[in-house]
């Protein structure tokens, strides 16, 4: 059996056959750091963080790239209104990703390139395409001319006519086509600039995902990721530029998200539904977050409710209070005991379960199927563990199972001891500034947190003392 994905650019799932042998590189489109990220983003960072574990468990030698957009206008008018630089705010705001991302059990990229660190190479892209009677200057900006790539369109499937309808609506005289956008902007006064055969100026958005792909994994990616919304203009531009100048396909599959809702209603500022990772870390144990991610195939729209986030925390909790059992009880049982009949029996039938996993993940990375499957482990583990006589080797193995499949999922990881001492200790001392505050909210957010990973807190004459369940 082998690894099939939704190619977007087909519209057919298929079978997934990299480049190049068991190489893969993947790219995903990262976040402008103008900002903390919201429920949104957190989904995809959610989704392609486990298609890239999953790939990298099923023996794939996986590159996973992921940018960060660090000059825009968004950048350049959050930077004003903060009274910083962009630079400035962009290193706020990176940080800020990273420990946001870190709560959500997202792992980092192998390369996180930053937009203004590739600009020379952008300026080069430009000026190849310029060369090839695919790019134009007017006054020190630069457009590409979408009629002269012949496949303009193809990753969007919508007509040609459609799109430029949508394209009118902001006009640029300038433009010889509708859709023609832009590769390099001219400089306005006061804002951050870079030299260029056009004058000073700074790249456009789509030419940084161009550049960046390449340099890190090839012409030709395996995979190009990201959210919905980015499927035209963003990922139907950078196709363009890449394809245009190298003559190659830009990449072999396309995956992309569904969209994310919040109570049925698209999130947006003015709705004033905008819930960012960063003041939902504050409320709920972010693991329960990415629990609700993964409940639903990650091409499925999703609906974040507090109902369904109940939900979400239930079933976790359900899954993770079997993890602790079994743990608990390997450090109770004696070695060799009861390998009787019952025991292969439950031996046979996990096996049975990691391989419905893997036919669950392969097709297509189905994490609700493949929770299912561990909610059955689950389910008959209980019913096991009431027998008299448990054998010590099908809890080896049983917990074993868990910590395998979760390591694809991001759950159950055995936290190294220190970690832990260190996780508790912080969550206490907010809890604890919480409470002087008089923001009970937090301080109960933060308990229940804790009782979510099995921590028990003491009031002792000498302060708080923590331990485990
Ligand atoms: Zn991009």
């Amino acid at each position: 059996m082998s690894v099939r994905v939704f190619n977007t650019l087909t519209r057919k799932k298929e079978e997934f056959v990299p480049v190049e042998g068991k190489k893969v590189g993947i790219y995903a489109c990262g976040p402008t750091v103008y900002d903390y990220f919201h429920i949104g983003n957190a989904r995809i960072f959610i989704v392609f963080d486990v298609i890239r574990r999953y790939l990298r468990w099923r023996g794939y030698d996986v590159t996973f790239v992921q940018n960060f957009t660090d000059i825009d206008d968004k950048m350049i008018k959050r930077a004003n209104e903060l009274g910083i630089t962009v630079p400035e705010l962009a290193e706020r705001y990176i940080e800020a990703y990273f420990e946001d991302v870190e709560a959500l059990g997202v792992e980092p990229a192998d390369v996180h390139p930053k937009a203004t660190e590739h600009i020379e190479e952008m300026v080069e892209l430009i000026q190849k395409l310029e060369a090839k009677g695919m790019a134009y200057e007017v006054d020190g900006d630069v457009y590409f001319h979408t009629p002269a790539f012949d496949n303009y369109g193809e990753l969007s499937h919508q007509p040609l006519d459609e799109l430029e309808s949508g394209a009118r609506v902001d006009v640029d005289e300038r433009k010889k086509h509708p859709l023609d956008f832009v590769l390099w902007k001219k400089q306005k006064p006061g804002e951050p600039a870079w030299e260029s055969p056009w004058g000073k100026g700074r790249p456009g958005w789509h030419i940084e995902c161009s550049v960046m792909s390449s340099k890190y994994l090839g012409d030709t990616l395996d995979i190009h990721a990201g959210g919905p919304d980015l499927i035209f203009p963003h990922h139907e531009n950078e196709k363009a530029q890449s394809e245009g100048a190298t003559g190659k396909p830009f990449a072999k599959y396309w995956l992309h998200a569904g969209y994310l809702n919040i109570n049925q209603e698209k999130m947006s500022k003015s709705l004033g539904n905008f819930m960012t990772v960063r003041e939902i870390r504050k409320q709920i144990n972010p693991e329960i977050v990415r629990f609700f991610m993964l409940s639903a195939h990650y091409r499925n729209p999703i609906n974040y409710s507090p109902d369904l986030l109940e939900q979400a925390k239930s079933g976790l909790d359900r899954l993770s209070n079997v993890v602790y059992n079994l743990r608990d009880l390997l450090e109770k049982l004696p070695e060799g005991q009861g390998d009787s009949a019952d025991a292969k029996e439950r031996l046979a039938a996990l096996e049975a379960h990691r391989g419905r996993f893997v036919e669950a993940m392969d097709d297509d990375f189905n994490t609700a199927d493949g929770l299912a499957v561990l909610f059955d482990v689950a389910r008959e583990t209980n019913a096991y563990l009431k027998n008299a006589q448990v054998s010590r080797q099908v809890v080896e193995q049983t917990l074993a199972l868990f910590e395998e499949l979760g390591s694809v999922l991001g759950f159950f990881q055995k936290q190294d001891d220190e970690d832990l001492d260190a996780t508790v200790n912080e969550m206490i001392e907010k809890r604890q500034a919480a409470r002087k505050e008089k923001d009970w909210a937090t301080a109960d957010a933060i308990r229940d947190q804790l009782q979510a990973m099995g921590i028990v807190l003491e009031d002792t004459p000498q302060g708080i003392r923590w331990r485990r369940k």
